[in-house]
C-alpha cells in the first residue's frame, strides 16, 4: 500500500508520513483499498503536502474526489488540512486527543493516526479487527451490539512495544487470513489461542444484527447542452447528499416525487434508460430528461459551463451514470 513505509524503514524506526496515513484513513471509509489505491496516489502527486491541499481550490479537490463517493469526507479533508496549517502550524497533532479536535477525524481515524504514524499505543478497531476479535474470543452478541465488548478486548491486546505495527498487523490479518468467508487458520499466528477455531464458529463469526431493505428513491435529472457546447450543470449546496459536488439540474429523490419544473422550457426528451444507482441508505431510479437549450436561454437553476472546461470524471458516480446514458442524444447538436 503506497502510505505504508516499508519493513526495512520501520526497523530503522522510520514512521510513515502522518498526512499520507491521514489520508489513507479518510480515504478508505467505506471504500476498498483496491479503490483508493489511485485517488491516493493522484492526490498525493498533485498536493504533495497538508499545506499544499490546504491551498486547493474547492472545485478541484472535489472534482479529484470524484467517483469516490461518500463527498462529506472531501469536504472535511479540505476543512482539516486547513485546520492542520491555521491551528498546529502545518503539522498533525501526535496525540489522540489532538488528533480528535481536528474536523471529520473520528475515534477510529484519530487512532489509527496515532498509532501508526505516531506510533501510540492507541487501539485500532476497523471492521477487520472486529472481526478477529469476536472468532479469537468466540464473542457471539450480534454487531453493531457488540462493538464495545469487541474494542475492550482489542484494547487489552494493544501492546507498548511497537503499537503502530502491531495495529497495522491486526487489521491485515482480517484483511487477509481471517477472511470472512474462508479464514486460512492453517497458517494464522494466533490458531493456538483462537477459541472459534477450537469450537468450529469461525465462519459463523462475526454474528450481525440484519439489516433492513433499502427503499428505493425515484427522481429526475435535467441533461441540457446549449447550441455552442455548454453544459448546463449546478454546484449542489455543501449540506447533503452529493454535497458540493458538480451535477444535473433536477428533482428531489424521494419515495414519491413532489411536483416540480424543468430548469427551462424545451422539449425534453425522457431517455428510455434510467441511471440506477445505489447509496447507503437507499437505491435510486433517475429517470433522465434531455434537451438542447438555444442561445440566451436562462435557466431557473444552474448555469452553463464551458464545453472545453466540463471534464466528466469531475461528476459524482450518479451523475456520471446519467450522463453516459444521455451522451447519445447530443451527438450532432452543435
Ligand atoms: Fe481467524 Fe482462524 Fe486465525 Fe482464528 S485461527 S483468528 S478464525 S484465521
Amino acid at each position: 500500500m503506497p502510505w505504508r513505509t516499508s519493513p526495512a524503514d520501520r526497523a530503522r524506526g522510520i514512521l510513515p508520513d502522518p498526512y499520507h496515513i491521514w489520508m489513507s484513513e479518510v480515504m478508505l471509509q467505506q471504500t476498498t483499498v483496491a479503490a483508493v489505491r489511485d485517488y491516493f496516489l493522484r492526490f498525493t502527486a498533485r498536493w504533495p503536502t497538508v499545506a499544499d491541499l490546504a491551498a486547493a481550490e474547492d472545485g478541484d479537490v472535489m472534482g479529484e474526489w470524484a467517483g469516490l463517493g461518500y463527498y462529506a469526507r472531501a469536504r472535511n479533508l479540505l476543512k482539516c488540512a486547513r485546520a492542520v496549517v491555521t491551528d498546529h502550524g502545518g503539522q498533525f497533532p501526535d496525540t489522540l486527543e489532538g488528533l480528535l479536535g481536528l474536523p471529520g477525524v473520528g475515534p477510529y481515524t484519530a487512532a489509527a493516526i496515532a498509532s501508526i504514524a505516531f506510533d501510540r499505543a492507541e487501539t485500532v478497531v476497523d471492521g477487520n479487527v472486529e472481526r478477529v476479535m469476536a472468532r479469537l474470543y468466540d464473542i457471539h452478541t450480534p454487531l453493531p451490539g457488540a462493538k464495545p465488548e469487541l474494542t475492550a478486548r482489542a484494547a487489552r491486546l494493544t501492546p507498548t512495544q511497537r503499537p503502530g505495527d502491531y495495529a497495522q498487523a491486526v487489521m491485515d490479518l482480517g484483511a487477509t487470513i481471517c477472511s470472512p468467508r474462508n479464514p486460512a487458520c492453517g497458517i494464522c499466528p494466533w490458531q493456538t489461542p483462537c477459541a472459534a477455531r477450537r469450537l468450529g464458529t469461525a465462519t459463523e463469526l462475526p454474528k450481525k444484527t440484519p439489516k433492513k431493505p433499502k427503499p428505493t428513491r425515484t427522481g429526475i435529472a435535467y441533461i441540457a447542452r446549449r447550441s455552442d457546447g455548454d453544459w448546463l450543470l449546478e454546484r449542489r449546496p455543501d449540506r447533503g447528499l452529493l454535497g458540493g459536488m458538480l451535477g444535473w439540474p433536477g428533482s428531489e429523490w424521494a419515495e414519491q416525487v413532489p411536483p416540480h419544473a424543468a430548469p427551462f422550457d424545451a422539449d425534453w426528451v425522457t431517455l428510455p434508460a434510467q441511471a440506477l444507482h445505489t447509496f447507503t441508505h437507499f437505491h435510486l431510479r433517475l429517470t433522465i430528461q434531455v434537451a438542447v437549450a438555444p442561445q440566451g436561454t436562462n435557466p431557473t437553476t444552474g448555469s452553463f459551463l464551458s464545453g472545453d472546461m466540463f471534464r466528466p470524471s469531475d461528476l459524482p458516480t450518479v451523475m456520471r451514470k446519467a450522463f453516459d446514458l444521455a451522451q447519445d442524444h447530443f451527438v450532432g447538436s452543435r
